[in-house]
């Protein structure tokens, strides 16, 4: 017969599993302790099961050890209750089917036998089903929450009370019937409004997945592009919406839109502190690179930042992961976002308008632009000036969003992933042919790298696989500040 029954926990914002076993030895005098590093609330459930069990008729004797492993892992919350007392019933009665022990068990018990929701029951399932877990007996309150997330093929027991698992399992397979809305097509339309090259780069960045820097005066739609391309990214998948769901809920923030498939666009404010940025606190809590993940991290003001704060996503911004090592826990989340930044080009913002002239002088426009980090820079894929003024509504669109569905599609089929996912080394064997003619024309193997994934993107939005010199001279202009400046300067 099975000994121990499966539960779990958050920790450091993953799901980790918890196994409880029951000790009995006969005496005469009741105890009944429960060890493994529990907390209050996890203390409190014994009491919450001795009533429990009293209105169930089964009565506690001798003395019952609890153990709750890995022991070294501190206990918090009320979703132990359930497993504790199913150990225990176990133990006494000893007649609990098999399938029970194959389950991962959550739910607070009520005085009265009954299985009760609590907050983080379904976080924990949600991080549970994330980790592979495809078995849960869980409160019959959360049947509502949980078909409103979209979980697929899950076998779960849900039940009102303790009493109900003594009656034969009804495991029932939860699959998610809703579907997601997704009509990029009246947004993909507002591309129009923004200058052939602005345009061109922004199809760079949603075919390829290459991040962005928008240099321009104040008020000409750095925002609104950023904001854009985020609306114009397919939608979550299932397993994306319940990634984001959790590290949303545990952050406290709204997830209405992740349900409905929206990918993330956080816009953390430049004041933002580096432990904002990528997380971390006593229980490895995410930060906006996580919270972002699958979606948009948008730096907007890129100049105010804290310098440090900005180079913590040095390491994030290649590895597509966070990680977090403190005293007591060493963690990685996910932090595989587009990175979007915007900056004004001076300090009084009118560098290269046509519309308002600027008042710096040359060395101030220059001094500005040195406050960026220089490897922080190279890490972005594209480098593009935004000028709204002198651009009407009427620029046609050179391609039609069909068009960068099917491209997405391609690298996919072709590469496992968007090309600018792709490994360095692996993109230097790939585009081998093409770098003798084009090397010296990059200051650094990083540099050469991020120019041949953009022209390799270049290529793909052509309907090549393969990239020639015409596509790294088109992607060029995209990769360096002073080029995106040159003109002004000249002026
Ligand atoms: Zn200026």
């Amino acid at each position: 017969m099975a000994e121990t029954v499966k539960s779990g926990l958050i920790f450091c914002s993953k799901f980790t599993e918890v196994l409880v076993e029951t000790h009995y030895s006969h005496s005469h005098n009741f105890k009944l302790s429960i060890i493994g590093l529990p907390d209050t609330s996890v203390k409190e459930s014994k009491d919450r099961i001795i009533s429990a069990f009293r209105a169930l008729g089964i009565k506690l004797t001798g003395e019952l050890i609890v153990n709750l492993s890995p022991s070294d892992l501190k206990k918090d919350g009320t979703a132990l209750d359930l497993p504790i007392a199913v150990s225990l019933l176990n133990k006494i009665k000893g007649n609990l089917e098999e399938e029970i022990f194959d389950s991962v068990l959550l739910g607070e018990l009520g005085l009265d036998g009954s299985v009760k929701a609590c907050n983080s029951v379904l976080l924990v399932f949600v991080a549970a089903f994330l980790s592979n877990k495809r078995k849960f007996i869980l409160p019959d309150s959360f049947r509502k929450e949980i078909s409103s997330l979209p979980i697929k093929d899950c076998d779960i027991w849900f039940i009102n009370n303790l009493k109900e698992l003594f009656q034969t399992p009804k495991f029932e397979c939860v699959s998610y019937s809703g579907s997601i809305e997704y009509s990029p097509h009246e947004q993909f339309k507002l591309l129009a409004s923004m200058s052939p090259l602005v345009q061109h780069a922004v199809i760079l960045s949603l075919v390829g997945g290459h991040s962005m820097l928008l240099i321009g005066p104040p008020g000409q739609g750095k925002t609104f592009t950023a904001n854009l391309i985020s609306k114009l990214l397919p939608p979550l998948n299932s397993n994306e919406i319940l990634e984001n769901y959790l590290y949303y809920s545990l952050a406290g923030e709204d997830y209405s839109s992740i349900l409905k498939g929206s990918r993330p666009f956080r816009s953390p404010h430049h004041s933002a502190t580096k432990a904002a940025m990528i997380g971390g606190g006593v229980k490895g809590r995410p930060g906006e690179a996580t919270l972002a993940n699958n979606g948009v991290l948008f730096l907007d003001e890129l100049g105010e930042f804290n310098r440090s704060t900005l180079d913590s996503l040095r390491v994030p911004i290649e590895t597509k992961k966070v990680k977090l090592a403190r005293a007591n826990y060493v963690v990685d989340l996910p932090a595989d976002f587009l990175l979007i930044c915007a900056t004004n080009p001076c300090p009084c913002g009118y560098f290269g308008s046509r519309k308002n002239s600027c008042r710096c002088s040359f060395t101030e426009v220059k001094k500005y632009l040195s406050k960026f980090s220089g490897p922080f820079l190279e890490r972005i894929d594209i480098h593009v000036f935004v000028d709204g003024d002198g651009f009407k509504n009427d620029c046609s669109l050179r391609f039609d969003f069909e068009r960068i569905l099917e491209c997405r599609q391609a690298q996919i089929e072709k590469f496992g992933d968007l090309i600018a996912k792709l490994d360095g080394k692996f993109v230097l064997d790939y585009c081998r042919n093409i770098i003798p003619k084009v090397i010296s024309l990059t200051t650094s193997t990083r540099s050469l790298i991020k120019c041949l994934k953009l022209a390799l993107t270049n290529s793909f939005l052509d309907g090549r696989v393969s990239l020639n010199e015409e596509d790294f001279y088109t992607v060029k202009k995209f990769r360096r500040l002073e080029n995106i400046l040159e003109p002004f300067f000249v002026k």
